[in-house]
């Protein structure tokens, strides 16, 4: 049957959702996943998570709250009192960033502070200065409102860091927000606090609202620092949403809390939605989210330490393959190498001409599993995830500059 089953006018999925990809780097490693569970010796480096547990003490609050019947219900919509005391004592320690509870609304996952953020802001035709490439999220969640993303390119040359002149020629009278994500995801790079104030000086002289996602906040290398923008810019945070989770930083993308913080005015109105949408966060979670906040930070600094190692290896190791200029990111745990040399040659018989091309021919050939650009905006770019073993890590980047040194 074709898709107009009730009619001429009515299809079976509604445009609006029909328009949604699937999540690119998602589906790469789900592929991954599949392949190695078939037997094929597969090594993915699209996961976007740490491979270390969550911190045992975060462990056991979590299984102490399951044994109480208190945690066996709702909490308030916006999240549980001590949750968000913890999100306001943490924002205060590691930003400098003094916020009120009625300022927190506690999410999902990052995923769903970055989907209500931009469903709270925007209205139909709004503009949203997408700095690129982005996650591969943001332009979803950013349609799904309504709004229009703008995509402002900063390449390999400008080390994936766009600058205010860029974003003023993208700006217009319908540009309502900015979204700002450093440590980045996908490329790793950090902004230097000098272009974070620049940046924010900026949006707040032409009136526009930033939505800042901090998830990466803690996983910095080679003494960056990452500030918060309505830190170094106070007279934007009354039109700053700032984004933020424990999924990096504690190990645990499985457990599914977020948060969000932002003008009383704006957490009001993403509660109301929220309390439609999911209510609260699972209790037990949130339970487990006040014992990591309040807890040390020593799991982030031992893993990373390790990413840090191996960090300095995939980029020494890419850097070694002909076509491949893999600038050194400063944070998170991905690499973003520049592959357009590499592309219109032909390898093992076979011609890519785009990134995603490339990546076939890559999971194909050698059982390597990356992302591809255009996951995050244009083609020419792979993304790697350094957050594996340090072995897999060495063998699967090996298989990959050896058949890239094949390209003829
Ligand atoms: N923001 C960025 C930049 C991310 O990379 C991610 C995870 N890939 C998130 C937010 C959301 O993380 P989560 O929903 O697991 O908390």
């Amino acid at each position: 049957m074709s898709e107009q089953q009730n009619g001429p006018t009515t299809r079976r999925v509604s445009a609006r959702v029909g328009a949604i990809a699937e999540s690119a780097t998602l589906a790469v490693d789900a592929r991954a996943k599949a392949l190695k569970a078939a037997g094929r010796p597969v090594i993915g480096f699209g996961a976007g998570e740490p491979d270390f547990p969550t911190p045992d003490y975060v462990v056991q609050a979590a299984a102490a709250a399951c044994a109480d019947p208190v945690n066996h219900r709702y909490t308030p919509a916006g999240g549980l009192p001590e949750l968000k005391a913890a999100i306001v004592a943490k924002t205060e320690r590691d930003s400098g960033y003094a916020v009120a509870p009625e300022q927190v609304l506690v999410t999902n996952g990052g995923k769903q502070a970055v989907y209500e953020a931009f469903a709270t802001l925007l209205d139909p035709g709004d503009e949203v200065l997408l700095p690129a490439p982005y996650w591969t999220t943001y332009p979803e969640a950013i349609r799904l409102a309504g709004g229009v993303p703008v995509e402002v390119l900063a390449g390999t040359e400008a080390g994936y860091l766009v600058d205010v002149e860029a974003l003023e020629a993208a700006r217009t009278p319908r540009t309502k927000v900015l979204l700002f994500c450093s440590p980045s995801n996908p490329t790793g790079a950090v902004y230097p606090p000098e272009q974070v104030q620049a940046i924010g000086e900026w949006a707040a002289r032409h009136g526009l609202w930033v939505v800042t996602d901090e998830i990466y906040e803690h996983l910095l290398y080679d003494g960056a620092q990452a500030p918060s923008m309505p830190v170094l810019v106070p007279e934007l945070a009354d039109r700053t949403l700032v984004l933020n989770g424990v999924a990096k930083t504690y190990a645990m993308t499985g457990w599914r809390v977020g948060w969000l913080i932002g003008p009383r005015d704006v957490v009001r109105a993403a509660t109301n939605l929220q309390s439609h949408l999911t209510s609260n966060v699972a209790n037990v979670s949130q339970r487990a989210a006040v014992a990591a906040l309040e807890g040390p930070l020593d799991a982030v600094a031992a893993m990373r330490e390790a990413f840090d190692r191996r960090r300095r290896t995939i980029v020494s190791m890419l850097s070694e393959a002909p076509g491949v200029v893999c600038p050194t990111p400063q944070g998170a745990f991905y690499v973003y190498p520049d592959v357009r040399g590499v592309l219109g040659r032909t390898i093992r018989g076979r011609t890519p001409t785009t990134s995603a091309e490339l990546a076939e021919v890559v999971l194909e050939e050698v059982e390597v599993a990356v992302v591809p650009g255009e996951a995050f905006g244009p083609s020419g770019w792979l993304r790697l995830s350094y957050a594996l073993g340090d072995e897999d890590l060495a063998e699967g980047v090996g298989r990959l500059v050896g058949l890239l040194r094949e390209a003829t």
